[in-house]
């Protein structure tokens, strides 16, 4: 199926600008823009997009309702699925979701879904009282949410619009989890967006409290047990960082993905008003290849670093959005593809100095369906920095299931639960990174949203 009109082009911020800034890397649609690309819709009875999309949002519906001016109702019908749509118009992976499902897209380009959702998202935003923020009468149950990123989010706003009361405890002093201690400025804007976004939520009527946490300050069973609350939704993320186990990673300078974008973001490093020490040196190397290593290696380039990623695959496996790869390129990251590191090498002062790295080739396909790489003999060589990131992907942090009485576990140390969110231990459901390991933000708000039915058919039959 082809469509002679073409997908209409977002405008970004030049990329030699960018790189020395934290400003948002793409402009977005504006109306006339947002309304030429919804007009390429075909509306197709059996939408395909749609079955792609983890929540289900009724795009067809929206879309048409863009198209033929009527925004309110375009917002309308996403807040029926979800809270966030002007972060999941950012951040979402539609390349293998909704727009990869698109039909416009087996013969030509599919259909800009994700910044036509964007626009409408941050349309709404500008609204007084959008759609999501009218309140459900109150039903006398209360339900604790553990953890403010998309899967507690998504779990409180639905819990919220049937009527529960929502409380959800974060262990930061931030609420927002990796939206706003691990996503940069650049890609999602956090005063503007995420903020606004979560103030929606608070509409609804959920609490929030922070700098509580579940483990620590209080515990799954005492939520339960002693504070009355009739049920607890877990979704407190993957946020432990690995490591490779190489000599010389303990050395100073050597620091994971996740705490330097921690300093970043939720610190405020990159903002001159805030003195939050952060290390890049003249020249980092991000070692991985995900979002997470595009994020790191972006946010160092934009601190004055000399910023190259280390990833022991070739392009073709790069696991990160390949917006992503291309605007990393465009901000000149240089890229090592196919070279694995093998130790940190530091000075006499203890602090790093380079890494030790040797050539790689790919062999058989693995485990992940991906062909493994294996070493070059004698390719063994330097690469001269001053500092190391390691973006090698995080576990769940084991501290609430070893806390909570019952509650079971994976091999891999995620909380094991149902498709529902269901856990071993009655009226404990979980969702998110927690149960998958690391994954999506749509994916962990789309478990948010199935945990919150399973736990509202749970309070009825109780
Ligand atoms: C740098 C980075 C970039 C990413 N980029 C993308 C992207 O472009 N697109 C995409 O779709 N996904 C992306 N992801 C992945 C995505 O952000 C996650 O999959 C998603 O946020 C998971 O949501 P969650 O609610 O399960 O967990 P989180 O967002 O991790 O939220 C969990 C929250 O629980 C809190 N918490 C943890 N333990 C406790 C406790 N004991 N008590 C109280 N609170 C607790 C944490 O502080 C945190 O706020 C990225 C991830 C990172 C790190
Ligand atoms: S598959 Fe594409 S063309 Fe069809 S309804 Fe969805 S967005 Fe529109």
């Amino acid at each position: 199926m082809a469509n002679r009109i073409p997908r209409v082009p977002a405008r970004e911020q030049d990329p030699a600008t960018r790189a020395a800034n934290f400003k948002e890397v793409c402009y977005g649609y504006d109306l006339a823009e947002a309304t030429a690309e919804a007009s390429r819709c075909l509306h197709c009875r059996n939408p395909r997009c749609v079955a792609a999309c983890p929540v289900g949002l009724q795009i067809p519906d929206f879309i048409a309702a863009l198209r033929e001016g009527r925004l309110a109702d375009a917002a309308a019908v996403i807040a029926r699925d979800s809270s966030l749509p002007s972060i999941c118009g950012r951040v979402c992976p539609q390349e293998t979701q909704c727009e990869g499902a698109c039909v416009l897209g087996v013969k030509g380009e599919p259909v800009a879904i994700g910044k036509i959702e964007r626009f409408i998202g941050d349309w709404s935003l500008e609204q007084p009282g959008t759609p999501a923020a009218a309140p459900a009468p109150r039903n006398g149950r209360r339900v604790a949410v553990v953890g403010s990123g998309p899967a507690g989010l998504a779990c409180a706003s639905d819990l919220a619009k049937m009527g529960y009361g929502v409380k959800i405890f974060e262990a930061l002093h931030e609420v927002g989890g990796v939206l706003v201690y691990g996503i940069p400025e650049f890609r999602l804007p956090k005063e503007r967006i995420v903020a606004r976004e979560i103030e929606a939520v608070k509409r609804l009527g959920v609490e929030f409290e922070t700098d509580v946490i579940v483990g620590r300050t209080v515990t799954v069973d005492s939520l339960l047990d002693e504070e009355g609350y009739d049920a607890v939704f877990i979704g407190s993320g993957a946020g432990l960082p690995r490591f490779m186990g190489i000599e010389g990673e303990n050395l100073n300078g050597v620091v994971s993905a996740n705490e330097f974008l921690t300093r970043a973001n939720l610190m405020h490093a990159c903002d001159e008003a805030y003195d939050t020490p952060i290390r890049t040196g003249r020249r980092v190397v991000v070692v991985g290849g995900g979002n997470v290593a595009m994020d790191a290696v972006r946010t160092a380039r934009r601190l004055g670093a000399e910023a190259t990623i280390v990833y022991r695959r070739s392009e073709a496996e790069l696991p990160a959005r390949a917006e992503e790869v291309h605007h990393a390129r465009q901000e000149g990251i240089d890229f090592r593809m196919l070279t694995n590191p093998i130790a940190v090498l530091g000075d006499e002062r203890g602090w790093v100095r380079g890494l030790r790295c040797v050539e790689m080739e790919l062999g058989e396909p693995d485990e992940s369906g991906r062909r493994a790489p294996v070493v070059k003999p004698g390719s063994e060589f330097e690469i001269a920095c001053d500092a190391v990131i390691m973006a090698l992907g995080t576990s769940p942090n084991p501290l609430i299931a070893s806390t909570t009485g019952g509650l079971e576990t994976t091999r891999r140390g995620c909380i094991a639960a149902s498709e529902e969110g269901a856990t071993s231990r009655e009226g404990v459901f979980a969702g998110g990174d927690a149960v998958t390991g690391a994954a999506t933000v749509i994916l962990a708000m789309g478990a948010g949203r199935r945990a919150a039915r399973a736990i509202d058919d749970y309070l009825k039959q109780k």
